[in-house]
Order: structure tokens, then C-alpha cells, then sequence
């Protein structure tokens, strides 16, 4: 295939240490085998233990593994199940979930009920007893968060056009006006109600924005939006109230010492196990939720660029990999860029697309397909997303980004960009 020259300049293909097929090599990616997933993941540091350790270190990874691989059946079954039009595995895990919640209520309010009667009309030693309970009750109280704008908030008198452009993309989806909009430096976006009143809070990531075509843009925003009409219960106060009890219940029961071991294991057990449960009942309806967010991106902007957002989000490392280059840069002596290295952060972020080779976008891919096995995972697999979005056909009305608003909008991020660019060589 290669002309001599080619293959002079280039390092020779490897073989694969596990299946012997020859390797693509590129030094910008890391160097994987496709056929058999060797070095899929970047190797985990080798730590030296002692035998029995060692043992136990190797039978935890197992059990871990196994978990990964349950939840990944679950999620891609969840998948199959919409792929062929059938939404209702993710409302009967729902219902559980609500049920097993209302569990949860029904024995915090027996604690506080029982605390309280026990404080009236019990014995003093049993009131003291009633006063501790009490107290841990406290712990167990619904808590929704507080709202403090900080640096990363944007306020809608300082950024009218982005805010326009917000209300737009929430009325197409039917979302409320958003409350709050605020950029921070993740590579990442997020959508979610806060504080006794639910407002609402828009977090976008300025790296993960840059990199996104104005179209692109608006797909995020619809995709965000879409969390406040795609009935995700997980974000509902029902379950998070009870989710966080259950937590609560966990750390606070401690078996440090023998005696309290024999008592207490079995509580601790029991409320991880339930939470445990709760998790893997909500993350199908959950995951259903953001493939529904994911067809109104679509919906606002297109099936083609709901996907080209998508294939974005494979370009979290590349971005680190700038931000980390751009810090170590030299820094400008005199002159206006004093202090700076002498490049654009923001362009160079917005070029990376279409810097993926096919052998590494496909790694990612199949990287984010493994990691839908974590627990935490909040989303489906990125390659899931793009294929589900492929398999439907979706009524796109685009939401209007011309060049005069996103000059506005762009005029009006410019503090932030500013800031983070400090923030970052600072750091
Ligand atoms: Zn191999
Ligand atoms: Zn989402």
C-alpha cells in the first residue's frame, strides 16, 4: 500500500502481543488491536501486594468485572428494546423503583413518628433514645440544594442573545425558560432543578462548546432541555429524597467494633443492597430519558447534527490533551498577550474535529461501550446514542443560530473565555 518513502518515515506495524494480528500505529493515539481489544484501556499501574492480598485484590476485580458486564447486558438490552419500539421496560423499572422509594418514606416517617411519640409520652432513658433518633431523622430530611452563582454564572442582563437563543430551543422542546445559565471548564454539559423553588440551572462546558458547530450548539441545548420534558424520574424529588436517605442510612451505620459488627452488618448490607437495586431499577428509565433528550436534540437541529454533537463527545481527551499543552506553552514576555502563550486556545479546540483517525474514534467508541458497565455511568454509551438516533426518524423543525446572534452570543462569552484561559495557566 505505502510507497517506500512512506514506509521509512513511519515506525513499522507491530503485531499484537495477545493475537499476533499487525497493528495501525499512529504516536498521537495510543496504539490498541481492534480484534481482540488488547489495550483498549491505557494499562492500570502494576502494584506490588502480598499473596493473600494479591488474591483478594484479583477476586474484587473479578467481582467487578462481572458487575461491568451485568450492567452492560441491562444496558444494551434497554437499547434493543427501544430500537424495536418497545418503551416499556424502562416505565416497569420505574415503578418499581417509585415503590421501593415509597418504602424508604414510609420507614422515615415510622422513625420520626416513633421518635416523636417515644419524646411525649416514653420513660427519660427512652427519651433520650428519641431525642438521638430525632436527630438522625434531621439527616434524613429532603434536601434540594442551594443556588450559589459564583463566577461561572451568566446572568440574563449580561448575556441577552444567549439567553434568547435559550428560550428559543427550550419553547421548541417545551421546556420552561431557563433560570440560570452558567460555563464552566468541564467537557461536558448538564441540565438540573435546584433549591426549594426547582430552579433551573444550564451548565455547559466552554471546551465541549467550542469544539461544536453554532448547529451543533443548538443540539446541546436541546439535547439539556430535553431533560426537562423527557420524564426522567431519577431527577424527580421522590427518588432522590429517597436515594439520599438510603445513603444516609449507609454511612451512618458504621461497624467498627466487634459487637456493633455482629448488629449493624446486616443493616449495612441490606441498605447497600438497596441501593444497589435502586440504581440499576432507575438507570433503565434513566437511560431511556437521555435517548428521548437525544431525539429532541435531533429535533431542533437535525439527525445529522444530533449525531455530529454526539461523535463530539468522543473528543473529551483531545480536548484535555490542548488544555494541557496550552499551559505548558511558553508564555508571551511583553506586549498585549503579556503572560500568555502565544496561541488560541479556542480555535485549536474548535479544530478538533475530524482530528480522529477511524481505528481511534473507533476505540473511544468501544471504550465508552465499557464504560456503560460503571455504575455512575449517567448516560448511555455514546455509540449507542448515535446508533439509536440512526435507527429513528425524527419531524426536524431546526431552531434558527444565524451569524449576527452567534456573533452576540460569542461577544457576550468572552469574559468567560478570558477568565478560564487565566484560571487555566494559573493552575
Ligand atoms: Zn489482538
Ligand atoms: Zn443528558
Amino acid at each position: 500500500m505505502s510507497t517506500p518513502a512512506a514506509a521509512l518515515d513511519r515506525p513499522s506495524p507491530s503485531a499484537c502481543p495477545n493475537c499476533a494480528a499487525v497493528l495501525e500505529t499512529d504516536d498521537r493515539f495510543p496504539v490498541w488491536c481492534p480484534a481482540c481489544e488488547w489495550n483498549l484501556q491505557a494499562a492500570q499501574p502494576v502494584v506490588e501486594l502480598m499473596a493473600r492480598k494479591r488474591s483478594r485484590a484479583e477476586r474484587e476485580a473479578r467481582r467487578a468485572e462481572a458487575g461491568r458486564r451485568r450492567t452492560q447486558a441491562r444496558v444494551e438490552e434497554l437499547f434493543d428494546a427501544l430500537h424495536s419500539g418497545d418503551g416499556t421496560v424502562a416505565d416497569r423499572s420505574w415503578l418499581l423503583a417509585a415503590a421501593l422509594a415509597g418504602l424508604v418514606h414510609l420507614i422515615t416517617l415510622a422513625v420520626l413518628g416513633g421518635s416523636l411519640a417515644l419524646l411525649l409520652f416514653g420513660t427519660w432513658p427512652l427519651r433520650v433514645v428519641a431525642a438521638c433518633l430525632l436527630g438522625f431523622g434531621v439527616l434524613l430530611r429532603p434536601r434540594f440544594g442551594r443556588i450559589r452563582p459564583d463566577r461561572t454564572f451568566l446572568a440574563r442582563s449580561e448575556a441577552p442573545a444567549l439567553y434568547a437563543l435559550a428560550d428559543r430551543v427550550a419553547a421548541a422542546v417545551g421546556a420552561r425558560p431557563v433560570d440560570h445559565i452558567r460555563f464552566d471548564e468541564r467537557y461536558n454539559a448538564s441540565f438540573g432543578r435546584v433549591g426549594l423553588r426547582r430552579r433551573s440551572v444550564l451548565s455547559v462546558g466552554l471546551p465541549l462548546w467550542s469544539t461544536l458547530t453554532p448547529p451543533q450548539q443548538v443540539a446541546l441545548l436541546g439535547h439539556e432541555f430535553g431533560h426537562d420534558v423527557n420524564g426522567d424520574h431519577r431527577r424527580g424529588i421522590w427518588l432522590n429524597w429517597a436515594r439520599s436517605a438510603l445513603l444516609e442510612w449507609h454511612l451512618v451505620i458504621q461497624p467498627n467494633h466487634f459487637l456493633s459488627h455482629l448488629l449493624l452488618a446486616v443493616p449495612k448490607w441490606l441498605t447497600g443492597r438497596l441501593l444497589e437495586l435502586m440504581d440499576r431499577l432507575t438507570v433503565r428509565s434513566g437511560q431511556a430519558a437521555e435517548y428521548r433528550a437525544d431525539e429532541l436534540a435531533a429535533q431542533v437541529s437535525s439527525t445529522v447534527t444530533a449525531r455530529q454533537m454526539l461523535e463530539a463527545l468522543l473528543l473529551g481527551p483531545s480536548a484535555e490533551t490542548v488544555l494541557l499543552r496550552y499551559r505548558s506553552l511558553p508564555r508571551q514576555r511583553s506586549g498585549p498577550g503579556a503572560g500568555r502563550p502565544d496561541a488560541d486556545l479556542w480555535a485549536e479546540l474548535g479544530g478538533l474535529v475530524g482530528s480522529l483517525t477511524p481505528l481511534e474514534r473507533e476505540r473511544r467508541l468501544r471504550l465508552s461501550a465499557r464504560e456503560a458497565g460503571a455504575v455512575d455511568s449517567t448516560h448511555p454509551p455514546t455509540h449507542l446514542r448515535i446508533k439509536l438516533l440512526g435507527g429513528r426518524s425524527v419531524d426536524s423543525h431546526p431552531v434558527p443560530f444565524g451569524p449576527a446572534e452567534q456573533d452576540g452570543v460569542e461577544a457576550e462569552l468572552a469574559p468567560h473565555r478570558e477568565w478560564m484561559e487565566r484560571e487555566l495557566l494559573l493552575g
